[in-house]
């Protein structure tokens, strides 16, 4: 395996689309209110330990990753038949209206497919956070529409090599992705207030629970 550093890649930029993170349909789908609150009442919360841990694991990786990694283009990425890797690769483009921009922890290539990777601190393969992969697998799947390898969404415990979770991406994940950015575009341009959730377990745990609860 070999590291392959990529160049940042913006397709079909428009900046009068509302701009949309896939990093935000994992809080999103944990609870559309607590979004609403972050993001379109613009209430700040300080990170939890757990999310600054993430950082600090994120940032070593790459160091590794970027120590060994050589310059090549997407083409030669793609075409690979062995197994070739790239972290933090930035991309973006518009997608319904909507200007879609994110990084992706990791690609890999390899003979059989291409690997869209998350890294994430729990070894629970959440709804959101399948999402947020699905949206990743768009992305690129609209700036290379001539890819001719499968594609597959893949979650990883970020201190482990193994997958926990891998799934081929195909039309019902599209579906589902843009059918959650719809959604999520509504409420940004305040088309839609959601409703708070009533599940205790998400409402202990939850950031936002002092300001939600005292409103
Ligand atoms: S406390 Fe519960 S309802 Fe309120 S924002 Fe948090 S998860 Fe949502």
């Amino acid at each position: 395996m070999h590291g392959i550093k990529l160049k940042n890649i913006y397709t079909n930029f428009n900046n009068d689309f509302i701009k949309i993170y896939p990093s935000w349909l994992g809080k999103f789908l944990y609870c559309k209110y607590s979004f609403y609150l972050e993001n379109v009442k613009g209430i700040k919360v300080p990170s939890t330990q757990a999310m600054l841990d993430g950082t600090n694991s994120h940032k070593e990786k790459e160091n590794v990753f970027l120590e060994e990694a050589v310059e090549g283009t997407w083409e030669e990425f793609f075409d690979s038949n062995e197994l070739v890797i790239s972290r933090e690769v930035s991309l973006g483009s518009s997608i319904d209206d909507i200007q879609l921009n994110g990084i992706i922890d990791e690609i890999a290539v390899d003979k059989n497919g291409i690997y869209i990777i998350d890294d994430k601190p729990s070894a629970v393969p959440y709804p959101g956070i399948k999402l947020q992969i699905y949206a990743y697998c768009l992305l690129i799947k609209s700036i290379f529409p001539s890819i001719n390898k499968p594609i597959y969404s893949v979650i990883r415990k970020i201190d482990k090599p193994d997958e926990i979770w891998k799934e081929l991406y195909e039309s019902s994940q599209e579906n589902d992705v843009r059918t959650a950015l719809r959604s999520l575009k509504n409420i940004l341009l305040g088309n839609k207030i959601p409703e708070k959730i009533k599940e205790e377990n998400k409402c202990r745990k939850c950031r936002l629970k002092s300001v939600c609860m005292n409103e």
